[in-house]
Formats: structure tokens, sequence, C-alpha cells
């Protein structure tokens, strides 16, 4: 919930901007640090849901690690005070430069999503005579009864090392000097919110960890990614670590001396951060009125891209309720928060909160039209 002091405040600052609540944030990570501790289970913070410098120095203040999907992203981490010797480097297409750098800055591990990839890291690791920690991203054909964009461990996806392929993965690292075969990873998609999905992920997951010892390859660590979703319809509900983490440890057989690694990024960031935005016209329509907004899909573009679902507040109305379509000033149809939704009466000027919007919001805000990046505000700071 947003106070009435800090609606107050928001009165002084240029719209649209992104609100971080801190005592949120710290909350999750005060639960969050304390289930993986009791598992033993290690966090890889998901950078690409938000790398907010602030952010980052906080969630790194709780001694977790970095999960990097481009050079970018790692010397974000690195500069926020990550230690490379816990970053992790994913992605289906990393470039030579990218390697390149990620192999000299010393990172934990890249985790790999083909033969080719491999091949050049290998090259690149040779020319710097260094031996790099690769896991390999296998897709366990698991659906993640989730939005198709945001669906990875499917057959037809482009992520991942499908199983039949792992034979010839084997095959083609016992030629290579400069790797070392650390971990198995998966990630099936995101804002999972079925447990039964996380319960199927396990049981594939038992399945290769046989295939592996059938071999003789000894795995340390196996990475389950992210994916743990959250509660759009109600932005003030805490993420389910509990649940989830002990789904992990109950279905999947660790080895002994074997690390957990997670993830999560979406359900550390997500509930602490809101799109404030103020109201700029009211348009009525042949069957619904428009509340435009300062706000648009170059902030959140989650609606836009996966219709995705924020609840939407009007912050400074009491009024009567009516249906509105909440829309942005994007010269595009798709720029849509949300329709036909209740809002009480709504004029030019009030303030707008789309809640749940600290992962993936800030992070993919563009400056299509040429417009100004949104802001960001921390609680602490008004
Ligand atoms: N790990 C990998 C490999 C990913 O691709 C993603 C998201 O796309 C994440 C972790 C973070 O996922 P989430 O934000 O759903 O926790």
């Amino acid at each position: 919930m947003i106070s009435k002091t800090t609606i107050s405040k928001f009165r002084d600052l240029e719209t649209p901007f992104y609100y971080y609540d801190l005592s949120v944030l710290n909350s999750t990570l005060k639960t969050l640090k304390k289930e993986s501790g009791n598992s033993g289970f290690k966090i890889h913070y998901a950078l690409k849901a938000n790398a907010n410098p602030r952010i980052l120095k906080i969630i790194l203040s709780q001694g977790f690690g970095a999960d990097c999907v481009s050079w970018n992203e790692i010397a974000a981490a690195i500069k926020a005070g990550f230690d490379p010797s816990k970053i992790v480097f994913a992605g289906v297409g990393k470039s030579d430069i990218e390697i390149k750098n990620a192999i000299k800055a010393g990172i934990f591990c890249f985790n790999c999503e083909s033969i080719p990839e491999i091949e050049v890291i290998e090259q690149l690791a040779s020319k710097q005579k260094k031996t790099v920690q690769i896991a390999l991203r296998i897709n366990p054909l698991v659906d993640a009864h989730t939005h198709k964009y945001i669906t990875t461990g499917i057959e037809e996806s482009k992520f991942g090392i499908h199983t039949w392929e792992l034979d010839n993965v084997l095959r083609a690292l016992s030629t290579m000097k400069h790797i070392e075969l650390i971990g198995i990873h998966f990630h099936i998609g995101s804002q999972i919110t079925k447990m039964s999905v996380f319960q199927s992920l396990c049981a594939h997951i038992n399945e290769l960890q046989d295939w592996f010892t059938n071999r003789s390859v000894d795995i340390k660590v196996v990475n389950v990614g992210g994916g743990l979703g959250i509660d759009y319809e109600n932005p003030d509900k805490a993420p389910m670590f509990t649940e989830y983490f002990n789904l992990l440890h109950d279905f999947i057989d660790l080895k002994h001396g074997q690390e957990l690694h997670l993830e999560p990024g979406r359900s550390i960031i997500g509930q602490c951060g809101s799109l404030i935005s103020k109201v700029l016209y009211i348009k009525n329509g042949c069957n619904t009125m428009f509340a435009i907004i300062d706000a648009g899909m170059t902030d959140l573009i989650r609606p836009a891209l996966y219709q995705a679902h924020h609840k939407i507040e009007n912050l400074t109305s009491k009024g009567s309720i009516y249906r509105y379509d909440v829309v942005g000033p994007i010269c595009e149809s798709s720029d849509t928060f949300a329709k036909f939704i209740e809002l009480p009466e709504t004029h030019r000027g009030d303030f707008i909160a789309i809640r749940s919007a600290g992962a993936y919001g800030e992070a993919m805000a563009s400056r299509y039209n040429l417009r100004d990046l949104p802001g960001s505000v921390f609680s602490d700071e008004m």
C-alpha cells in the first residue's frame, strides 16, 4: 500500500517515475535470505529484472550473487560490488567480445545453450590461457503454463540444449582443454504460479542427474533458474518463497556435495515497485471512457508485450466507481495498460499507480517517440 503521506509527496515530483518501496524490498530479501539460508541454496539475482544501481547495492548487501545476460549487465553487477566469482553469464547469443570480457573478469560460470557456443568459449579461453567453468542449460520440455513469450522450456523454444543432444555435447567437451563442466542449468519460463510446474521440473532434473551419473560425469551445481511468479492482482502479497523452497528441497534429489542455485528476478523486485503517473485527459470513446495518462508503453511495456495484467489504482480520487480504459500517450494502439477497469471517478491531474511494476518495468523502458526515460524514486528519499 502506498501511504497518504507518500502520495502527498508525489505532488512535488515530475511524472512518470518508478517508486520503489524499500520496506517491501527489504522484507522480501529478508524472507529470501532466511529461506535460502535454511535450505543451503545459493541465490543469483537475475539483473534483467531490474538493474537500477541502488537496487543492485541493496540486493548485494544480502550476499547474493548475480545472474547476467550481457557483458553490460556483468559490468553493472561488478560496479555495484558483486564479486565476479558469484556471477553467472546466461544467454543464447553471447557475442565474442562479451565472452572475452567475461573470461577476463573471472566470472563463476557460463550457462551455455549450444555446442557452437561452447566451441567459441573454448577457443577464446584457450587464447587467454584460462579454464572456464560452464553449466549446460538443458531444455527439460516442461510447459510453464505462462504467457507464450515467457515460456522457454518447451521443444520449439530457442533456449537451451535438447536432452537428445547431450551425448554430442559430452563428446565435444571431451576434446576441450579449457572448459570444465560443473553444472546443469534450467529455466523453464517466468511468472510461474503453479507449484506443480516446478514439481515436474524437479522430476526431470532427477532423471537427468541419473543420466549424468550413469556416464560418470560429476555435476557440482544444479541451477533451477528463476521463474517464481508474483500475484499481480494483490500487489501487497509477498512471493511464495517458503512453498517454493520446500518443494525444491523435497523433490530434487541432490547428490552429496552438490549445490542448488537459483536465479530469481521478478519474485525479488516485482512487488516493491509502482509506476506513478498523472492523468492528462479523460476522453469519451463510443463505448468507453479513456483515462489518458502520462506514462506509456515506453515506461512499462509488459501490458503491450505480454498482455500482462497490473493492478491500477487512482491514488487521489474517492469518487463513485466508473469504468475506464487506461491508456498511454504513445502512437500505438497497444499502448494500453488496462481495458474497462473500475476506478473511482478520475480527473485530469489525478495520480495513478500501476502496481507490481518493479520487475521488467524500468529495465525494459525505451526512448521510443524520443520520450524521456522514467525516473526512479526510493521510499527513503521522501
Ligand atoms: N534465469 C534465466 C536464465 C532467465 O531467462 C530469467 C528470466 O527470463 C531469469 C533467470 C529470471 O526469471 P524470473 O524473473 O522469472 O525469476
